[in-house]
């Protein structure tokens, strides 16, 4: 058998999943992969928006950077304006050393459809309704039940790669620790479209008396409004002029990871590994950035290094979002001070602004080998 034949079945076509397929096919393996629901996610009910610059460069080879780039909206500026409506921190792409000077908006089932869209044109194809039920508990030899719309099957692939969410069936079957914490906070999140004129070009976060209030455009007059209060509604600007409720939804933060990202040939990438805020944008970018490291790994017959080189970036972003979280939280009156006083000017000194914007864009992490830095 050469490399390029191992039989690799993923779990979960999620943007993680999908990212893994598409970097293996583009490589020349054929994976298999295989999803419980029946189809993406609902365009108008998506998680993710923001598209890093990290992921663009990741998916310039498939094209599908290419795609995002023709339909996505591009933020230019994040605003953050105090309880007295002072601005008191701005940062602005355009002083990032990145390859676009945006953070793109894209919701995660446009993104989950152009992946699956380039993995379709290599021959391979999503089965959907078909669910990982069971496993053998033999990280090494693994073999595991899937139920589909034929029946029952079990399939023994070369690698495994669990994709499969927050609650990943893979993770549980092959003995990977999940540790960390949740946060008690429920998070409200309101996707609307305004009868309204506003910048669009800015995320703008907004901290009031009485709680805190994230808007970010979709393109458009839509906007998501996101709040660390369930009822989205109250934290609302007073008179603002809703024309359409999109989407409503509450949700909770965690932030565990594994351990460790392998487990003999069983492999974990995206939320199975990890879990965080959304602040930041960094979730289904951390993901995908595990994917196509894995499938260069695999191609290069170095699977084993995975977790050793994913893992540093993925302890750093939990570090960083946990941070911002409580900044977000439970801010205290000294840290309200620094912000309101200090940090505007601090994130104009140099090593501060590159520090934000790295983060932002994603560019903080290991630049990919496989690509040249300005690809
Ligand atoms: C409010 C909010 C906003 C966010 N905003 C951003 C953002 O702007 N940018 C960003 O990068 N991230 C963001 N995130 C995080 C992002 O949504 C996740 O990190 C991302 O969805 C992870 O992708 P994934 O493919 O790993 O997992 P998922 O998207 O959860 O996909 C897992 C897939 O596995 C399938 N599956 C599960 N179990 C099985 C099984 N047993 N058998 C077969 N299939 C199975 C599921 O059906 C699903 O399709 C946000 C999250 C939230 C909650």
């Amino acid at each position: 058998m050469t490399q390029r034949d191992a039989n690799i079945l993923i779990i979960g076509a999620g943007p993680v999943g999908l990212a893994a397929a598409l970097e293996l096919s583009r490589r020349g393996f054929q994976p298999r992969i295989v999803d419980k629901d029946e189809d993406f996610t609902p365009a108008e009910q998506s998680r993710a928006l923001g598209v890093n610059n990290r992921t663009l460069q990741l998916l310039t080879p498939s094209g599908v950077a290419d795609d995002l780039l023709a339909e996505g909206h591009m933020v230019k500026r994040l605003r953050i304006v105090n309880e007295k409506g002072r601005a008191v921190i701005l940062s602005d792409f355009q002083n990032a050393d990145a390859f676009h000077p945006f953070m793109l908006i894209v919701p995660q089932g446009r993104t989950e459809r152009l992946l699956a869209q380039a993995l379709k044109a290599r021959g391979v194809e999503v089965e959907w309704n078909t669910e990982m039920t069971g496993a053998n508990d033999d990280p090494k030899n693994p073999a595991v039940t899937l139920a589909g719309p034929k029946g029952e099957e079990t399939v023994s692939p070369d690698m495994l790669i669990g994709a499969d969410g927050p609650g990943s069936a893979t993770r549980k079957a092959f003995g990977f620790s999940f540790e960390g914490e949740g946060y008690p906070a429920e998070f409200g999140l309101a996707d609307v479209e305004l009868d309204e004129d506003f910048d669009a070009s800015e995320v703008v976060f907004r901290f009031s008396a009485d709680g805190a209030l994230g808007r970010i455009p979709m393109g458009g007059r839509t906007v998501r409004y996101v709040s660390p209060r369930p009822d989205i509604s109250k934290a609302l600007p007073p008179g603002v002029k809703v024309k359409a409720v999109i989407w409503r939804s509450n949700f909770r933060i965690s932030f565990r990871h594994v351990r460790t990202m392998r487990n003999g040939a069983v492999f974990l990438a995206g939320d199975a590994a990890h879990v965080h805020s959304p602040v930041g944008a960094r979730g289904m970018n951390l993901g995908i950035e595990d994917a196509c490291w894995l499938a260069w790994l695999i191609e290069q017959g170095r699977a084993e290094r995975y977790s050793a080189l994913r893992l540093p970036s993925v302890n750093k972003v939990i570090a960083q979002t946990k941070h911002q979280t409580d900044i977000l939280l439970r801010m205290n009156m000294f840290e309200r001070f620094i912000r309101d006083h200090m940090a505007n000017a601090l994130i104009k000194l140099a090593p501060f602004k590159r520090a934000a914007l790295s983060r932002l864009t994603g560019l903080d992490s290991k630049d990919p080998p496989w690509l040249a830095r300005n690809a």
